[in-house]
């Protein structure tokens, strides 16, 4: 093991975090390390749980901190990702302004690199994930919002202001039609294809439906309730209300698309989330759209996948990222 390099990757959400020591060739070492964020208790408790969480993953693995060679941390926007300082997230409330990656690296005395976690999701995949033979790729991560990161000749983009690959907020309807983003701001990606939106889409179209619709069975027998799967689901079972919802999805997220390809040309555009869980039945209607839409040329070639590491693409991605700061590899 000692001739092995070793890195470590963080990924802090705001509920909880997660950590793995993972080897040169990106594979973890162990399952991750879990532990609550409570962004509540404020950002020394957060950054004493970040440092804890890492030397809970040494040990996990076995090692001792002497054996790694750096650590990578990845926390939602807004960061400034030079600085290394996360400056004020809106799932992270109340931090504001914490110099995380020097905190972490004076924590542990170990060299530490700082990402946004889209763009660290988006490295994990380009490094072991499903674009591991792709010399660019942009990932759309579909939650609770859309995340995107952009890596180009195995460079994240990070732009002037750490706002490249916010794939999620560029505009698919003018800003004065549009519907009303997390940011503020409408016609955003976001407001259309988050897993927030789908649900909420999905009750538009119940409530302006004619005719009967499975949709609107399923929601009364739950208590008024359904999550963006129960959709997919039903629309993959033929309801066609649900499928609607889920063809517009598909064709928000092909303009998304296409505008990225339009821009920097990836090799590869990326979906990942827990939406990506309907599979190839959904992937090709995006690909579909893809193809209407897009720039002939580029588009002709252009893969449209779905990501493979899941959950783990986070911490795995900086540790990757760590490792590249550092070894240039
Ligand atoms: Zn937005």
């Amino acid at each position: 093991m000692a001739d092995r390099l070793i890195y470590v990757g963080l990924d802090v959400g705001g509920t909880t975090m997660k950590a793995a020591a993972v080897g040169d060739d990106g594979v973890p070492l162990t399952h991750p390390v879990v532990a609550d964020t409570h962004p509540e208790r404020g950002q020394d408790v957060g950054l004493a749980t970040m440092a804890e969480t890492i030397r809970r993953a040494v040990a996990a693995a076995n090692l001792s901190l002497a054996e790694v060679a750096a650590v990578g941390v990845a926390t939602p926007g807004l960061g400034d990702i030079p600085a290394g300082l996360i400056i004020d997230p809106p799932n992270l409330k109340p931090w504001k302004n914490v110099p995380v990656r020097d905190a972490i690296a004076k924590a542990l005395g170990k060299p530490t690199v700082y990402q946004n976690d889209a763009n660290a999701a988006a490295y994990g995949e380009f490094w072991v994930g499903c674009g591991r033979d792709a010399k660019s790729l942009a990932l759309f991560t579909l939650g609770t919002g859309v995340g995107g990161g952009i890596i180009l000749d195995g460079e994240i983009v990070t732009g002037e202001h750490s706002h490249g690959g916010e794939l999620g907020h560029q505009r698919i309807e003018p800003p004065d039609r549009g519907r009303l983003c997390g940011c503020g701001a409408r016609g955003c990606l976001e407001a259309y294809a988050s897993a927030t939106q789908v649900v909420l889409r999905a009750r538009e179209a119940m409530a302006g439906w004619r005719g009967t619709t499975e949709l609107k069975r399923f929601y009364t027998a739950n208590d008024d309730e359904f999550t963006a799967k129960d959709v997919f689901d039903l629309a993959r079972a033929g309801d066609a209300c649900a499928l609607k919802v889920v063809d517009d999805t598909a064709y928000y997220l092909a303009l998304g698309a296409c505008n990225v390809t339009a821009v920097v040309d990836p090799e590869m555009i990326v979906y990942a989330g827990g939406m990506v869980a309907a599979g190839e039945w959904f992937r090709a209607k995006i690909d579909a759209y893809v193809r209407h839409f897009g720039l002939p040329y580029p588009t002709k070639s252009l893969k449209v996948e779905f990501a493979t590491l899941g959950g783990d693409a986070g911490f795995i991605g900086a540790a990757g990222w760590a490792r590249r700061m550092t070894q240039g590899k």
